[in-house]
């Protein structure tokens, strides 16, 4: 089984970029299987049938691609909103983990930009803008007083005014708590005229309100997704700067000895025990892929990192499974957030992973 990873946010031609990475990586592989001609031969085969879907990806526009092929048959590919490292892994089961980090990294933020009188409400997260909700209030125009014109009936036009943009206000607010009852964000976006936005902002609930993550002034646009470059560039801060507070705080956790747990054994047992999930809070830190191995239960699906071949559990046969992917899934299923580093100089003494349990700052999520 041949998996391939493409970056393909290359800015001098995503495609080729990537089949220089590819070549590379082929050579490196046909000199890896040496004299088995066989595996060779099939690889081949699989890496040919690969090519076109990276191809593909490319002309739809996406940011990477994840390929699972075995002999001439791609059997899974998935185009990707976000970059993922170059690799390919020949292995008899498909290497998961890249993929996985990327499903696990899906943050989405509701983005609100509005003028006085027209919002509009998105979804966004890495690579992705789609707008949810377009609301409108049919608000008169402004009257300039004119000296003599300006009398009882302006004064009546300037208070319907007010009234229809407080209203409004109102409805859009409403929407937001709506979208937001609706789905999990992990933060809010405000967007638009300064003194607009503070009013907006005013009108939040207080828990919406503690919620915004960004406040930054943009014009609005007739087109509603002509803010997407600037949404990716939003995000890319508001990320980068919960990373470094993430790790800030990791690393005084470390240092104190509480209220984090370290190593694989132990990340395991917290998860599996509980500790952190889907009601609580708590969230796991995880580093680069050591491409070690775990004992999964064939029955219970519980997992060992002693590599038993029974389960201490059940009495089940385990089967040996990859380490992170077995990790990086449970937390999927179990609703944990996880938060994927790629300098991780502070957790590679610790075995490269981390689990934050809840009640100890694990309020900031990832
Ligand atoms: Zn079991």
């Amino acid at each position: 089984m041949v998996s391939c990873y493409a970056d393909l946010s290359g800015t001098k031609g995503a495609l080729s970029e990537w089949a220089e990475h590819f070549k590379a990586e082929t050579d490196r592989i046909k000199r890896l299987l040496g004299d088995d001609a066989n595996a060779w031969e099939e690889c081949e085969r699989s890496l040919g049938a690969i090519r076109p879907v990276v191809a593909l990806a490319v002309e739809e526009g996406a940011r990477g691609a994840a390929i699972f092929a075995r002999g001439r048959q791609v059997v899974r590919g998935f185009p990707l909103p976000v970059p993922v490292e170059n690799q390919i892994v020949v292995h008899a089961t498909p290497y998961l983990v890249p993929l996985l980090q990327v499903l696990c990294r899906q943050r989405e933020y509701l983005v609100i930009l509005t003028n006085t009188h027209h919002g509009r409400l998105y979804e966004a997260g890495p690579g992705e803008l789609r707008l949810l909700h377009d609301i409108e209030e049919d608000v008169p125009s402004r009257q300039r007083s004119a000296g003599w014109r300006w009398g009882k009936e302006q004064a009546t036009i300037a208070r319907h005014r007010e009234d229809r943009i407080l209203h409004y206000q109102k409805e859009l607010v409403d929407r937001v708590e709506k979208v937001s009852a609706e789905h999990a964000f992990r933060g809010l976006i405000l967007l638009g005229e300064h003194e607009v936005v503070e009013h907006v902002r005013k009108r939040l609930p207080a828990r919406l309100a503690s919620r915004v993550v960004r406040q930054a002034p943009q014009a609005w646009t007739e087109e509603p997704l002509a803010i997407r470059d600037h949404i990716q560039t939003l995000l890319a801060e508001v990320e980068q700067a919960h990373e470094a507070e993430l790790l800030g705080g990791l690393e005084q956790m470390l240092r104190n000895g509480g209220g984090v747990v370290t190593g694989a054994r132990a990340v395991v047992e917290a998860l599996q025990g509980g500790r952190i999930g889907t009601h609580g809070h708590g969230y796991l830190v995880v580093g680069s892929d050591p491409r070690e191995a775990v004992a999964r239960c064939t029955a219970c699906r519980s997992l060992s990192v002693g590599m038993p071949t029974r389960c201490p559990r059940c009495q089940s046969p385990c089967v040996d499974a990859s380490l992170w992917e077995e990790i990086l899934l449970f937390a999927l299923r179990h609703e944990v957030a996880v938060h994927c580093v790629k300098a991780d100089t502070l957790l590679r003494p610790h075995g490269g992973i981390a689990a934050v349990l809840p009640g100890t700052g694990a309020d900031a999520r990832p």
